[in-house]
């Protein structure tokens, strides 16, 4: 039985990873959990699953939280620290990292600094401080394993193989809610319209950045960090069915994918489990059913992030770390009503031209480049303001 504690247990990916362990109880014990501000459904957590200690980031959340679980023996912390030392937990065996955004960087640096395997969903860690995430886990002697559906696919055709033998990794997308929106539609595209995904139910932001094309920008920086590839050798391929997951190419020529139906829980028991495969209870893949395939290329005019993706990782430093804060405010700021949706890649744009990149020396220094991004981001959305 495996010990596991998760990060941001109340999301999409977070309820996904229960309810894997609701369907294999004799497989994995859950010690501790984190939240944002949802105390609902963390209460409902802690009555079923039953850990030892839980954490919310939000203050007012915890203290909701503690009148609703008085009888409970469950230890409630909150804000950072409280997050950071669920991550610690001395039982904990795998930290599935699940929270959204730059929030995660910190609690899922702990959990490797205290020697926990990761099951990582949360990207924008990786593309915040990814060279220094892997120096870490390696120093500490654990494994990053991906739960990102492309990264799991890369990683599983990787699989036996020798890496020095990839000639390229090539990133799927299934193109966002907008791909078909033409180029002077999008600048009136609604949240609620940019919030239907074709293929995935995914959280909010998420769901945003695959519009954007955001997401396969912060996926290629993740990509880069997780398999130790440059950036020049990690392609994009549109691909709307979002059946094939990702490819790799080899020197030979031979290309070797993973397959699957949309479904998370394929990718988060993966690497919940590895090397083994839980006989998940789900459908099928019937390609005849699917029928047919298709793909095409990324068009950077409609959705420019994906190139702001490769520049950041071009220029370097503390760039990534900054696209990314810039992206959080932005996406935020559009949910918002505050800004159009094609005024997002032009603030990231903007925040990016004004960075000046340092090196990723520390964590200190992505969380204050972060830090400045956002204050840089936000400026430009208040002089949009509508
Ligand atoms: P979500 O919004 O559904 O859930 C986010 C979780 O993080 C919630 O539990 C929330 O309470 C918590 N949280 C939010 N802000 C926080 C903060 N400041 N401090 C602490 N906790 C906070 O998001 P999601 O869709 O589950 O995505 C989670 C991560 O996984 C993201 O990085 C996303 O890019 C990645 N991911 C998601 C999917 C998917 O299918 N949803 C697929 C691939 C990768
Ligand atoms: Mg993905």
């Amino acid at each position: 039985m495996k010990s596991i504690v998760i990060l941001g247990s109340t999301g999409s990916i977070g309820t996904s990873t229960l309810d894997i362990v609701k369907r294999f109880p004799s497989e994995f014990r859950v010690v501790g959990l984190t939240a944002g501000n949802n105390d609902e459904i963390l209460e409902e957590q802690i009555h079923h699953f039953k850990p030892r200690a839980v954490a919310m980031s939000n203050e007012s959340a915890a203290a909701r939280l503690r009148e609703r679980c008085s009888g409970l023996s469950v230890e409630i912390l909150c804000g950072p620290r409280g997050l950071a030392h669920i991550a610690s937990l001395p039982e904990a065996e795998l930290v599935v990292s699940a929270i959204v955004g730059g929030a995660g960087l910190v609690p899922t640096l702990a959990a490797i600094r205290h020697k926990k395997h990761i099951a990582l969903a949360n990207k924008e860690p990786m593309v915040m401080a990814g060279k220094l995430m892997q120096e870490e886990a390696k120093r500490h002697g654990v494994r990053i394993f991906p739960v990102d559906s492309e990264h799991s696919a890369i990683f599983q055709s990787l699989e036996g193989h020798r890496i020095t033998d990839v000639r390229r990794l090539i990133l799927t997308a299934s193109g966002g809610a907008l791909w078909d929106v033409p180029k002077e539609q999008l600048q009136d595209v609604t949240p609620e319209r940019a919030l239907q995904h074709p293929n995935w139910k995914m959280g909010s932001k998420i769901t945003i950045d695959s519009a954007t094309l955001m997401n396969k920008g912060l996926e290629v920086v993740e990509a880069r960090w997780l398999f130790d590839i440059p950036e020049s050798r990690i392609d994009v391929l549109i691909h709307r069915e979002s059946i094939i997951h990702s490819l790799v190419e080899y020197e030979d020529r031979s290309m070797i994918s993973q397959l699957g139906l949309p479904d998370m829980r394929t990718p988060i028991s993966y690497a919940m489990c590895y090397p083994d495969r839980l006989p998940l209870d789900l459908p099928s893949l019937d390609l005849t059913e699917v029928g047919k395939l298709t793909f095409c290329k990324p068009d950077h005019d409609r959705f420019p992030c994906l190139g702001l993706g490769y520049e950041s990782l071009r220029i370097g430093g503390t760039m990534p770390a900054a696209m990314n804060a810039a992206n959080e405010i932005a996406v935020e700021a559009f949910l918002q009503g505050g800004i159009r949706f094609t005024d997002i890649s032009g603030i990231i744009h903007s925040t990016m031209q004004a960075h000046a990149p340092q090196p990723v020396e520390s964590v200190d220094v992505a969380l204050e480049a972060d830090r400045w991004a956002r204050e840089k981001a936000d400026s430009l959305v208040h002089a949009l303001a509508r």
